[in-house]
């Protein structure tokens, strides 16, 4: 219960740090990562962004992101999108937080 609790909340920090998160594309482009469960926050490193691995999660957030209105009435365009997409995929921790499987590893 706990656990669940967490990783909610962690979300929601994650998201909710970001005041008008649709004029930034970095934080346009990591609203539809973690809506769409592409990524997700680690309940124990909120700085830790994991890669789901799930194609079709991406795919969602890459349609997602590009029906993203900006203030001034504006889209992303696609190639910024595409661009700052594959940048935060490569940048995340992939399937699993690295601080979580260390320690993991280290209470073995
Ligand atoms: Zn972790």
């Amino acid at each position: 219960m706990l656990g669940g609790l967490g990783a909610r909340g962690a979300e929601q920090v994650a998201l909710m740090a970001v005041d008008n998160y649709a004029d930034n594309l970095e934080s346009a482009v990591r609203y539809a990562l973690l809506t769409t469960r592409a990524t997700a926050v680690c309940p124990f490193h909120p700085d830790v962004i994991i890669r789901i691995g799930d194609g079709s999660a991406e795919t969602h957030a890459c349609i997602r992101a590009r029906n993203i209105i900006r203030s001034d009435g504006t889209r992303w365009t696609r190639e910024a999108l595409m661009e700052e997409m594959a940048r935060q995929l490569a940048d995340a921790a992939d399937g699993e937080c690295p601080p979580c499987a260390r320690s993991r590893e280290s209470h073995a």
